[in-house]
């Protein structure tokens, strides 16, 4: 099976690619390396001992897309490629819609002039919005659309065209992953977060104080109603996450007459930020200094998936624990102290 995957330089990409060579699949990316770099997928071939095609170039170009359906045929697309900064997209919103929203239409387009129509959408927790603790865990089923940012409403416009795209043309396979929060790193050290300038998500932030990049983590709001009244999230490493991707494509490669598919893809576990930062200074050696200051506007207190439904169905399950992620994390972060830039 050859699988096209946009965005595949980038975090979760990366490891995806991996997973998919270690599999045997045939991978191409596309990537135009706005937030990543091409270090990421030599190793990527290296690690996997296979090589992979890459094709340097924008998902809003239809050309590009043209040249790489143009190319050996391809079975499925796995749609990485967007930006995910949700600051970012309250600032710059028609940014968000351009990349992420009329990005994906315009991969949708070249997929049906090339007759390709199995696609994995990157979706996100964040559909979900602001959700009530009784709502908690998070099901597929829960109440989707009432978003707090445009990187979330981009997130849920594709939803919805996928949706339509499926009941109009019921043959399509397509798959709407939500992630929750992917952190960690292939185990090898070689692979993993390279966030540009500083982060914005917790675990990256916390691995640039343990190395000395940073002084301290400043831990937004230590008054939620949660066990420690920190903000409570569900990490899922992101080589689950990379595997579940997998699972995915199998089990769409099965569906011969179509599917929409709709999963979480998390632990269904909540851990708050304390719980992150002692795990992480258990699995480095090392200290993390913190103050508890402010709340970060738009944070919501807690929320975790239920993922039953993708265990039942893909038979895939998270199985890496958040010492694993945070030892992971620590791995890479130790050898690359500058991310790619490193080297
Ligand atoms: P990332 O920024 O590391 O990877 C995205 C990749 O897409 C990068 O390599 C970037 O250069 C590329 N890209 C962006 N716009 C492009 C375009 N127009 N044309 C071609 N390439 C383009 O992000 P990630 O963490 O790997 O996330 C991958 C996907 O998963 C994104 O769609 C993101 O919104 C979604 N997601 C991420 C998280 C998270 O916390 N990391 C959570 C939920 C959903
Ligand atoms: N967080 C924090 N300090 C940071 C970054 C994040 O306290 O420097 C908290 C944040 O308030 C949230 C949790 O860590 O409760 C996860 O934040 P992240 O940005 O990683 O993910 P998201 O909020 O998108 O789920």
């Amino acid at each position: 099976m050859h699988v096209l995957v946009t965005g595949g330089a980038g975090y979760i990409g990366s490891h995806t690619c991996l997973c998919l060579l270690e599999e045997g699949f045939s991978v191409t990316v596309i990537d135009n390396f706005c937030n990543s770099s091409p270090e990421a997928l030599r190793r990527v071939q290296a690690l996997a001992g296979r090589s992979l095609t890459l094709i340097k170039g924008d998902v809003r170009d239809a050309a590009t897309l043209d040249a790489a359906f143009a190319g050996p045929r391809i079975d499925a697309v796995i749609h990485f490629a967007g930006l995910k900064a949700v600051g970012e997209s309250v600032a710059e919103p028609m940014l968000y819609y351009d990349n992420n929203v009329a990005g994906t239409f315009n991969l949708l387009q070249a997929m049906q002039r090339a007759k390709v129509s199995t696609v994995v959408f990157s979706s996100s927790a964040t559909v979900y919005g602001d959700p009530a603790p009784e709502d908690l865990p998070l099901e597929e089923t829960s109440p989707t659309g009432i978003t707090h940012s445009p990187y979330a409403t981009s997130k849920w416009m594709v939803e919805r065209c996928l949706a339509d795209l499926h009941t109009a043309q019921p043959q399509w396979r397509i798959a709407r992953l939500r992630y929750f929060n992917p952190v960690g790193a292939h185990p090898s050290g070689r692979i993993g977060e390279n966030p540009s300038g500083t982060p914005n998500n917790l675990m990256p932030f916390i691995s640039q104080v343990a190395c000395g990049t940073r002084p301290m983590l400043s831990i937004f709001g230590g008054d939620y109603p949660t066990h420690d009244g920190t903000g409570v999230r569900d990490y899922i490493h992101v080589m689950d996450l990379a595997e579940g991707h997998v699972a995915t494509l199998k089990y769409l490669a099965n569906r011969p007459n179509g599917d929409l598919l709709t999963l979480n893809l998390g632990t269904g576990q909540g851990c708050s930020v304390l719980d992150v930062v002692k795990a992480f200074e258990a699995a480095s050696g090392q200290t993390v200094p913190y103050q508890i200051v402010a709340r970060r506007p738009g944070d919501v207190p807690a929320y975790y998936a239920d993922s039953t439904q993708a265990q039942e169905l893909l038979h895939w399950k998270a199985k890496r624990t958040l010492h694993d992620m945070c030892a992971d994390t620590w791995r890479w972060q130790a050898a690359n102290p500058k991310g790619y830039a490193s080297e």
